[in-house]
């Protein structure tokens, strides 16, 4: 168990009347970043029904929101999805029923020594750049490192790191994330992924992943923007659980990346209480198009410590797929997926729409075909017929 919590410091709070009055967008994501709310008492007098919740949970995970966050989220639910992503809540105390970890996905197993690469697939790595983020979600898959003084992230490492990707010409497809690679300023963003591109020129697909975007919009400037754009980076997936988080600001810096030539994709995390709902992925997914972000990923929530709240059942998350395919546009429909415990990595889960059966006379299989509404037709050319000999060469 990590004992120690992040000493974070402040700058001056914004108070109710303050937030209120609030704009993001007038002073530098820096600034912006300092002011963070980084204890539940802190908004005590900006949220109401703010839970009272054990110190201890404090030494599995910290607190962070953002101004903007905080003005985001509704001042008198508790049940807000955004207050729920954010705010730490007794849940976090209980006990789950089954076994939680630090790290569910096992990545520390799978990560090169000396460096901060997960190393799993053949040909892409994982490059984790950071152990900060602008804010914290009550869910986060790496606990084990996110807000950790344990956790950061060495430059000798990500030196170390880079060695490694230059020196290895299979891996062409690097993920940088973290933490949040943006929280970095745009010279050290500058400095890794220009050494990235110098020493690693087989490298042909570069992304980010990064939640800043979406925390703390103003963190996306056009000098952030010719940072990336010079160091060809060609995807940046943003994270959102919950269509409160579009808002025109996100939109208009989401604009500035799109210009900048790089493609952009959401990823999701399945939240019991926060999206759960049919409509509501319907209508995240839907904005997320419209806005030019291809929703890419639906993840089931990790059994990370203090998470299991949040976990919902997998045969919910099938209903979920079934309320999106043929009931929204084609692209808004993302791939839903299970990241198996331990390492065994991204596992796509889909309802059966096209089912391969036995023929009553054995001679043979049929394939049995349902689609979203329920029609079903049967496509007997598509199954197998054991009286010929195997079509397979
Ligand atoms: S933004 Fe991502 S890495 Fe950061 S706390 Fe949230 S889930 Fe974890």
């Amino acid at each position: 168990m990590l004992q120690q919590i992040i000493p974070i410091h402040h700058g001056k709070l914004l108070t109710r009347e303050e937030l209120d009055a609030y704009d993001p967008a007038a002073e530098p994501w820096q600034k912006q970043f300092s002011r963070r709310y980084t204890h539940h008492a802190e908004l005590y007098g900006i949220l109401n029904h703010v839970e009272k919740v054990d110190e201890s949970v404090y030494s599995q995970f910290s607190v962070a929101i953002t101004p903007y966050m905080a003005q985001l989220m509704d001042r008198d639910d508790p049940n807000c999805p955004l207050r729920l992503q954010y705010l730490p809540t007794r849940n976090e105390e209980s006990k789950p029923g089954f076994q939680t970890m630090l790290d569910e996905l096992g990545e520390e197993g799978d990560t090169i020594p000396g460096t901060s690469v997960v190393h799993r697939y053949p040909r892409r790595v994982l490059f984790l750049v950071s152990n900060t983020c602008a804010s914290l979600c009550r869910f986060c898959t790496r606990k084990r490192m996110v807000s950790q003084p344990d956790g950061s992230v060495h430059k000798d490492e990500i030196e170390r790191s880079i060695d490694y990707i230059a020196g290895n010409k299979d891996i062409d497809d690097v993920l940088l994330s973290g933490g949040d690679p943006l929280t970095f300023s745009d010279e050290r963003l500058d400095e890794i992924l220009g050494e990235l591109r110098r020493r690693a020129p087989h490298v042909r697909f570069l992304r980010i992943g990064s939640r800043m975007v979406v925390q703390l919009p103003t963190r996306v400037t056009p000098e952030l923007c010719a940072v990336l754009e010079r160091h060809r980076v060609q995807m940046i997936n943003i994270h959102i659980n919950h269509p409160k988080e579009i808002t025109p600001l996100l939109r208009e810096r989401v604009k500035l990346i799109q210009k900048a030539g790089i493609m952009m994709g959401l990823q999701t995390v399945c939240l019991k209480g926060v999206n759960d709902d049919v409509a509501v992925m319907r209508e995240l997914f839907m904005q997320s198009l419209e806005m030019g972000v291809r929703p890419y990923y639906v993840y089931s929530t990790d059994m990370v410590e203090g998470a299991h709240h949040f976990i919902v059942p997998h045969h919910r998350m099938l209903e979920l797929y079934e309320g999106l395919r043929g009931w929204i546009s084609g692209p808004a429909v993302p791939t839903f997926i299970v990241d198996g415990l331990g390492g065994l990595g991204k596992l796509p889960i889909i309802p059966q729409y096209v089912r391969e059966e036995l023929r009553a006379d054995g001679t043979g299989t049929t394939v049995k075909c349902r689609n979203y509404a329920g029609r079903t037709v049967e496509m007997p050319g598509l199954g197998l017929d054991f009286r010929v000999p195997s079509r397979t060469n």
